[in-house]
């Protein structure tokens, strides 16, 4: 089958022939429909964030099973299914206690050991699965805990955002931070991630939804996804800003960038007993300062690894707020590209000019 791997860092893709093993027992063989793409792969591709070589890159995607282990019973041959990082091994303390998306079992459970046939190789030598999935390829080989079932009346090309971006803005809002109706939401960023927050807040029945961004485009579509208001922070102090807007600061914010300053300003836009967000990734190495005395006023900051996700049930719930309405997907999908294309659709990313490129098969 074709993929793109990634053979140095930092580097581009380059479209490849690659090897793909039968399903073992518990594994799951998916012919992948569409895959997006993701600022977490470019954190990869750019060395933010380390990796193995050579990789088979991509990690949101949807698909048709193609085949099944012998102890599969949870799918069959011709379902659709959306992938997920968040591989949960259902019985560590963190599986036990409500919380898969940061099992501590997968690594160990859900990938094939060192003794076992590697599930990708590059003319017969292992090649590495990117967070257990690697999606920018033709077909997919899973553990079962990896995916979930959705309706077939649910476009692949937009269910497969749900299996990351959307997952995580939405579940930020939903499951980590609970918004309640009618409390006030400032969102740092409007990329893929700070829109689909945008969204889940309007969901939740936010009251007052501020989406800061330095692109007036990106604003444009916040507004669209349901933000009643904008800040440019390329012209305005976007804190001050907020604090001007909700007298006194938000009760939950969320960070949607991935950086020091954004993360500190989030923070700096609670109002006393609000909670700080932080979705996107922060590069290794650096810290965040804030001042400690805000603890006082009992003012929060916390991380979101996926939405806090249970895919397995928020999916689905996600797939039917599409098809009634409520969530936005066709307007998130700014490009359909090849995955000839896909060195093409990371320079669009990096250029800030799309929310979301797409890769379809066939
Ligand atoms: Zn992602
Ligand atoms: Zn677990």
């Amino acid at each position: 089958m074709k993929a793109a791997v990634l053979n140095e860092i930092p580097g581009e893709l380059e479209i490849t022939e690659v090897g793909i093993d039968k399903p073992g027992p518990r594994e799951v063989l998916i012919q992948t429909s569409a895959a997006g793409l993701c600022h977490s792969d470019l954190h990869f591709m750019e060395g933010l964030y380390p990796y193995m070589t050579p990789a088979v890159l991509g990690h949101e995607s949807a698909g048709v099973v193609e085949a099944v282990g012998s102890d599969v019973t949870y799918v069959k041959p011709g379902d659709h299914v959306i992938t997920c990082l968040s591989v949960f091994c259902g019985h560590c303390s963190y599986c036990t206690e409500g919380r898969p998306s940061i099992c501590s079992g997968k690594d160990l459970e859900c990938n094939r050991g060192p003794d076992e046939a590697p599930r990708l190789t590059i003319d017969g030598a292992p090649a590495w699965q990117f967070l257990n999935l690697s999606s920018f390829a033709e077909q997919m080989l899973v553990h079962e805990h990896a995916i979930v079932k959705i309706r077939e009346d649910m476009p692949l090309d937009r269910a497969s955002l749900i299996g990351c971006g959307v997952m995580t803005g939405v579940g930020a809002v939903f499951r980590t931070a609970r918004v309640e109706p009618g409390e006030t939401v400032a969102v740092f960023g409007a990329g893929g991630i700070g829109l689909a927050a945008v969204q889940a807040a309007r969901i939740a029945g936010a009251g007052r939804i501020i989406a800061v961004d330095m692109l007036d485009t990106k604003l444009e579509t916040a507004r669209q996804m349901g933000a009643t208001d904008t800040v440019n922070a390329a012209d305005t102090d976007a804190v001050l800003s907020i604090h001007e807007m909700t007298s006194g600061g938000v009760h939950k914010s969320f960070e949607a960038v991935g950086l020091k300053q954004t993360t500190e300003q989030a923070f700096q836009s609670l109002r006393n007993g609000g909670t700080a967000t932080v979705i996107g990734m922060i590069p290794l190495g650096t810290n965040i300062e804030i001042h400690g005395v805000d603890f006082l006023m009992e003012k929060k900051i916390q991380g979101s690894n996926m939405g806090s996700n249970q895919f397995r049930t928020d999916m689905p719930r996600l797939v039917d707020m599409y098809l009634d309405g409520r969530l936005m997907l066709d307007e998130m999908v700014s490009a359909r590209i090849s995955l000839e294309e896909i060195n093409q659709g990371f320079q669009a990313m990096k250029s800030g000019s799309v929310t979301r490129s797409v890769i379809t098969f066939n």
